[in-house]
């Protein structure tokens, strides 16, 4: 490990602080501190959309550093150039003072010679073939927006778009990388004189936002009713909670798909509700307030910190036996799914509603939550009796994850919104980029290279036309985001899935190997992995419980004990 000139630290990124420390105490050595150098610094992990250029940018402005930063494909870029010591400080406040979604890495850093910058800028983002991306899920609604959402006196009061650097859309608005606005659907709204003030001042929390908003240049909702047909924020949100108060359901768009929402106190509107979806008895999911949980289920410390994550996912907590609680709304369970607001649209629709909602996926029996403004006309028109539409285009469809916590972990029932795309560090390193296309009901896939595993969100039942149609997209998709190239398929052994089908004729028009693994293993595996870290070295006995899957006989199993 050599500093002058040369490569100190590359990809240990466990203990990026180490390098860190290394490099310090290498400079420490040296006799003059005051000596001007030029760094080039390279930052992998999570710093895609994170606001972590404008912390560089203002972190280095605060500790009179010059130079500048960039945005790669999944990389950030820093070249600093300042004196030894103030350079050490810089390096380490890069970590210790990231924002809180940022998980950055430092990658290497490199001393060259002293260009004499004269001030610290951003440059244009560029993109690089490269695979070491990180791309991050949708975020909650931050404290600091949601502050402003519920402020007479700003600019965005009641704006259901409001977001900044540590919030908003990311995941679901994303069509290429790096991410920068052009390459989100958020490209077709032209920024406001204000927006775009903000957007380009340093000192503000929404320098670089990707995805500023607000009422005059933003996206706008849409509530359609028989009678009406209203784009207006304010109003729209108004004529949807009129409805809601009526009795109706209302196909809300969200972040990553519509909800079929309606009043979670009301028998007759459940009824209506399971009476169009068809759907007998099987519980719904309650979106409510952190103080509406308390009336309606005995949530302890881990559930009530499950709920406030980041995923805002559905969790399965006990119900209160006192708590009134319509009995067709999760007949016969004891446990009911509680999600708390996400986006700030759903923040503006419980404040205003007052009582807990249902908010159910809207989607036609396995298949993939809807994103389309058309399909959701063409599709749900007769299961609802208003939408509320916005124009932001949601690019790829993420359903709310389903969450429980067994008093002993956290068990994750359904990956989703907040979460997705899912990634796990293997415990080995690949030679060769794998693409596991995964089962024909309730399909994810899963792309790995190196040590790195990257799982999409839900595509549905490879049985209907959309989920079919997901399913394609979301291996197009999760290649072209990280580019990398599958050089292998991992496909089910059951010849009739069309997972297998699509595997076997990918790999005969590409030429590439296809490995089959059963059903079964193919669970118990993936048990294993995800447990790997715990249990290192040890003989595994796996119960994979899952139904009926091809065995090695050529027969199908049911459970079976590996
Ligand atoms: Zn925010
Ligand atoms: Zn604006
Ligand atoms: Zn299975």
């Amino acid at each position: 490990m050599e500093y002058n000139g040369e490569k100190i630290h590359t990809r240990t990124n466990s203990d990026a602080r180490h390098c860190l420390i290394v490099a310090n105490s290498i400079q420490q050595n040296r006799d003059n501190q005051t000596e001007v150098v030029c760094l080039h610094i390279v930052i992998t992990g999570f710093v895609q959309g994170v606001g972590f250029r404008p912390f560089v940018f203002r972190l280095a402005n605060e500790m009179h550093i010059k130079g500048y930063v960039t945005n790669n494909a999944g990389q950030v870029t820093i070249t600093a150039e300042a004196n030894r010591q103030q350079i050490d400080l810089f390096c380490e406040s890069l970590l210790s003072h990231a924002p809180v979604n940022a998980k950055p890495i430092i990658e290497s850093v490199n001393e060259t010679s002293v260009v004499n910058f004269e001030e610290f800028s951003i440059r244009e983002s560029s993109a690089l073939n490269q695979s070491d991306i990180h791309i991050l899920s949708d975020l909650p609604v931050c404290e600091h927006c949601l502050n402003e959402l519920f402020d007479k006196n700003n600019r965005r009061y009641l704006y259901p778009f409001i977001n900044c650097t540590q919030c908003g859309p990311r995941n679901s608005i994303i069509t290429t990388l790096p991410y920068d606005r052009k390459n989100t659907s958020m490209q077709c709204f032209t920024l406001c004189d204000d927006c775009n003030d903000e957007y380009l001042s340093p000192e503000n929390h929404r320098f670089h936002a990707e995805p500023i908003a607000c009422d005059t240049c933003g996206p706008v909702l849409n509530f359609v009713s028989d009678k009406h047909n209203i784009t207006e924020n304010k109003r729209a949100l108004e004529m949807c909670i009129e409805a809601l108060k009526n009795g109706k359901v209302v196909a809300v768009k969200g972040i990553g798909g519509y909800h079929l929402m309606c009043d979670a106190t009301s028998y007759e509107a459940i009824t209506l509700l399971r009476k169009r979806k068809q759907r007998a008895d099987k519980p719904f999911a309650v979106l409510m307030t952190l103080s509406q949980v308390e009336c309606y289920v005995d949530a302890n410390e881990n559930e009530t910190s499950l709920l406030q994550q980041s995923s805002r996912s559905i969790v399965l907590i006990r119900r209160k036996n006192e708590a009134e609680i319509p009995q067709n709304l999760a007949p016969g369970i004891n446990r009911l799914g509680v999600m708390l607001p996400s986006t700030p649209l759903q923040y503006l629709i419980c404040h205003y509603f007052q009582k807990p909602l249902i908010a159910t996926s809207a989607n036609i029996s396995g298949e993939p939550i809807i994103t389309d403004n058309d399909d959701a006309k063409d599709k749900l028109t007769k299961l609802c009796d208003a939408f509320l539409h916005n124009n932001r285009t949601i690019v790829r469809p993420a359903d709310d994850p389903v969450m429980l916590y067994n008093n002993i972990e956290t068990q994750l029932i359904r990956t989703g919104r907040g979460l997705t795309p899912t990634e796990i560090t293997l415990p080995f390193k690949l030679t060769k980029s794998v693409l596991a296309v995964g089962g024909h009901i309730k399909n994810t896939i899963a792309l790995a290279w190196g040590n790195r595993l990257v799982i999409s969100a839900h595509n549905g039942d490879l049985s209907s036309l959309r989920g079919y149609k997901i399913f394609q997209q979301s291996i197009k998709d999760l290649q072209q985001l990280y580019q990398v190239n599958a050089e292998i398929i991992i496909c089910d052994a059951h010849p009739e899935y069309a997972s297998t089908l699509w595997a076997n004729k990918w790999a005969t028009e590409s030429n590439l190997p296809v490995v089959k693994v059963f059903h079964h293993y193919a669970h118990a595996s993936s048990l294993a992995l995800e447990s790997a870290g715990k249990y290192q070295n040890m003989k595994w006995l796996v119960f994979s419980w899952d139904g009926v899957g091809l065995g090695e006989d050529g027969t199908l199993w049911g459970e079976k004990l590996f």
